[in-house]
């Protein structure tokens, strides 16, 4: 059967990306960002994918993701770094999965969860270095260091990282990256005065690894780069394979229908697209139920037939229309709506650009309700 809609997600490119990675930071291991189901792109193959290229960590946001890598099978290094109270601590720690702690309070939560899974819990001290979001303030700090040593000191807890995260790191040049790689820098110092001796020190996203190497320290942790696309706002230089770097997902449709309309026939809800003379109207059938925003009425393009379409009208929930003058399209020809770009389809960051968004949320958003069909697994 064919696909009515399908993400084409290709492994090669993301093994290809992770090892790229590793080699602009040569110092440090790969940690792959593969929260929020890899981005869209399917969190476990992704992460069997970055593993083969190299990645010797894996990132997640909540205990449950990290959770289900291991239901499948999956035995690398996991860290969770979002771990608000109530999570099922206790099967983390049998699991094998690293914490990330930013307050003081979840030291004890992880050290009670320690006790009963019998097991010391392996964590990474999360310090806010000016993101003022997850993470220790310089005040909270001291206190979270000593509380977890404590528990260090009791065989609950082994304190292996300290981390922090960069608000700005996609604009190089800006002072707060030097502040907050000064501000990690002490926070670092006075965790290891205090006893800490941590096996990675980390900072970095995509962004940072790619562009700071005096920040990459002993573990790097980029997301977006590892499905193939640039950190960075759009420029010529900062496109993805400026960086080495191929786009995985690729999302297309079907053409399910086509008719010849005429002159002045207003096309799809509200009428916000109105043909200007007779044409031909291709319906393509995926909407804001797969993730494509509705905001792209009118705005952003889709290739088909060989050009790139500005979607004419507003966006369904499961459908929207081309207006393809007379080109000669027909029920079942595919629709690309983003891609790497090679054939001429529009990319998730050109899909980013016409929305006033960024490419994360294109490529995160695709639905579930799209298969995510795999080529280049080994
Ligand atoms: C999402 C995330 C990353 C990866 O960020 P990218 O910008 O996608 O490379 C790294 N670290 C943390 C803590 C994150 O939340």
């Amino acid at each position: 059967m064919e696909t009515l809609a399908e993400a084409r997600v290709d492994l090669a490119a993301v093994r290809a990306n992770v090892a790229t990675l590793g080699e602009h930071a040569p110092g440090a291991q790969v940690l792959a960002a593969v929260k929020a189901d890899g981005y869209g792109h399917g969190m476990v193959q992704v992460a069997r994918a970055a593993l083969q290229g190299g990645a010797t960590w894996l990132g997640c946001a909540y205990v449950e993701e990290a959770l289900a890598l291991r239901a499948a099978g999956i035995g690398a290094r996991v860290l969770a770094w979002i771990v608000p109270p109530g999570q099922p601590l206790t099967a983390a720690l049998r699991a094998g999965v690293d914490l990330a702690v930013g307050a003081r309070w979840l030291v004890d939560d992880i050290a009670a969860a320690a006790r009963e899974a019998g097991r010391p819990a392996r964590v990474h001290l999360k310090a806010d270095t000016g993101l003022s979001r997850g993470g220790a303030t310089p005040a909270e700090w001291a206190p979270l260091v000593d509380a977890a040593l404590a528990a260090q000191a009791e065989g609950l807890i082994d304190v292996v990282g300290v981390m922090s995260h960069l608000a700005r790191a996609d604009e190089p040049g800006d002072p707060s990256i030097a502040a907050q790689i000064g501000h990690f820098r002490d926070a670092v110092e006075l965790a290891e005065k205090a006893g800490v001796r941590p096996e990675v020190r980390h900072l970095c996203n995509s962004a940072g690894t790619l562009s700071l190497p005096e920040a990459h320290f002993d573990l790097v942790r980029p997301g977006i780069s590892v499905y193939g696309l640039s950190p960075f706002a759009p420029t010529e230089l900062a496109r993805p394979e400026a960086y080495g770097l191929r786009p995985a997902m690729t999302l297309s449709a079907q053409v399910a229908m086509v008719k010849r309309v005429p002159e002045g026939s207003g096309v799809s809800y509200g009428h916000r697209y109105v043909t200007g003379r007779e044409s031909t109207l291709a319906l393509i059938p995926v909407g804001y139920g797969d993730g494509i925003p509705r905001a792209a009425t009118n705005t952003a393009d889709v290739l088909l037939a060989g050009r790139r379409r500005r979607i004419a009208g507003t966006v369904c929930m499961d459908q929207f229309v081309l207006d393809v003058g007379d080109d000669d399209v027909r029920a079942g020809d595919r629709a690309v709506l983003f891609g790497p770009g090679d054939h001429g389809e529009p990319t998730a960051q050109d899909w980013a650009a016409a929305l006033g968004t960024i490419s994360w949320e294109i490529v995160t958003r695709v639905g579930a309700r799209v298969p995510r069909v795999y080529e280049g697994s080994v």
